[in-house]
């Protein structure tokens, strides 16, 4: 079997859904906290420490009948930047989704300066990406940066 083929099927034996591809392994389970596998009923098939070409080692999370939505989406991209989403409908992927950090992150992350506005008030959290290559935050209210190591998820 081609090594092309291979790869094909390790992507696709999916009928309609989501697979991400291309997750860092140390983030694969963050990812999947993110986006509440373990809440839902759909089929769904997680790997790790798949070979990557370019990568070296690589996550990878099926999802059966779930197509995201693009807030589901950037939540993804605040752990896994470079992931990719694979659209697979009737075995076949009909589009490649990359993620990106938006400018902006709302009501998503939680700043980690005790005294910031946000954790002490009923309001929605704020971040400008100051720098999407490293994942780094700035929050809009007491410009506390978040490195990318140190990000709470709401
Ligand atoms: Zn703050």
């Amino acid at each position: 079997m081609s090594a092309e083929k291979k790869k094909e099927l390790q992507v696709a034996a999916l009928e309609n859904g989501t697979a991400i591809d291309h997750i860092p392994p140390s983030q694969l389970f963050r990812v999947a906290a993110l986006l509440g596998l373990e809440k839902m009923n759909n089929t769904i098939t997680i790997g790790n420490n798949f070979h990557s070409n370019k990568m070296g080692c690589k996550g990878m999370i099926k999802i059966a009948d779930k197509f995201f939505e693009e807030d589901e989406i950037n939540r993804i991209a605040m752990i896994a930047p470079n992931v990719v989403l694979n659209i697979i409908r009737d075995y076949e992927v009909v589009e490649k989704k990359t993620v990106t950090l938006p400018d902006e992150l709302i009501g998503l992350v939680k700043c980690n300066n005790p005294k910031c506005i946000t954790n002490n008030e009923p309001m929605l959290s704020r971040f400008h990406v100051i720098d999407k290559e490293k994942g780094t935050l700035k929050c809009h209210y007491c410009e506390r940066k978040i490195n990318k190591e140190d990000i709470i998820i709401k």
